[in-house]
């Protein structure tokens, strides 16, 4: 299974994207980015260059009773839509043919969802989560199937480039309409303010 570098490696990122203590400001962008409230949210894992979350990370346990494999969570509905763009021209049909038929992407994509794995059961013991109904079960299809672009791109922003090479081909494609650097954002940070004041400062909603 994964070896102790990639178990290391991704405790490390995880400890840097949990440096800063969630915000309600943030939770209340994440609000209005997903049209509903951040369930299980722990801290943001990718910004734009504006502040705005891109990507979030979810608890195992959402609620102390609902598992929730979809750890790191794109939210940015600009990345979204550019992504539900490429789904709804069927590219995961084609992403699945060349993860099958080139076996250097294969191993690297088997590689992201074995680093999806270690990086949620570094989260799951940092919070004292059960992993019992999601173990063994990363996201997006992974290890043999692409299904969700989403996912994928999700994993990419949070990890960075080099983890998921379909995320970061997606990327790529869309760089037209989304770029991690790039700030397109709809939703400005200056119009939510903080509603919350500085109350909400570490904890997990
Ligand atoms: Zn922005």
């Amino acid at each position: 299974m994964t070896n102790d570098d990639d178990i290391r490696l991704m405790r490390d990122v995880l400890d840097e994207r949990l440096v800063r203590p969630l915000d309600q400001g943030d939770v209340e962008i994440v609000r209005r980015e997903l049209g509903r409230f951040p369930r299980g949210m722990v801290a943001v894992g990718a910004r734009c260059p504006c502040g705005n979350p891109l990507a979030v990370i979810t608890r195992p346990l959402v609620d102390g009773r609902t598992p929730f494999p979809t750890t790191c969570y794109l939210t940015s509905p600009e990345a979204v839509k550019a992504v539900s763009r490429l789904e709804a021209a069927g590219r995961m049909a084609e992403y699945t043919r060349q993860v099958q038929e080139d076996s250097g992407l294969r191993s690297a994509y088997e590689r992201a969802h074995r680093l999806y794995l270690a990086f949620r059961h570094a989260l799951a013991v940092r919070l004292g989560d059960s992993e019992d109904h999601i173990e063994g079960i990363s996201a997006g299809g992974m290890p043999v199937r692409v299904k969700c672009l989403h996912a994928l791109v999700g994993q990419s922003l949070v990890m960075g480039r080099g983890v998921n090479p379909i995320g970061d081909a997606v990327l790529d494609e869309i760089a037209g309409e989304f770029a991690p650097n790039i700030c397109r954002c709809s939703i400005r940070r200056d119009e939510i303010g903080n509603p919350a004041g500085e109350s909400g400062k570490g904890k997990v909603v």
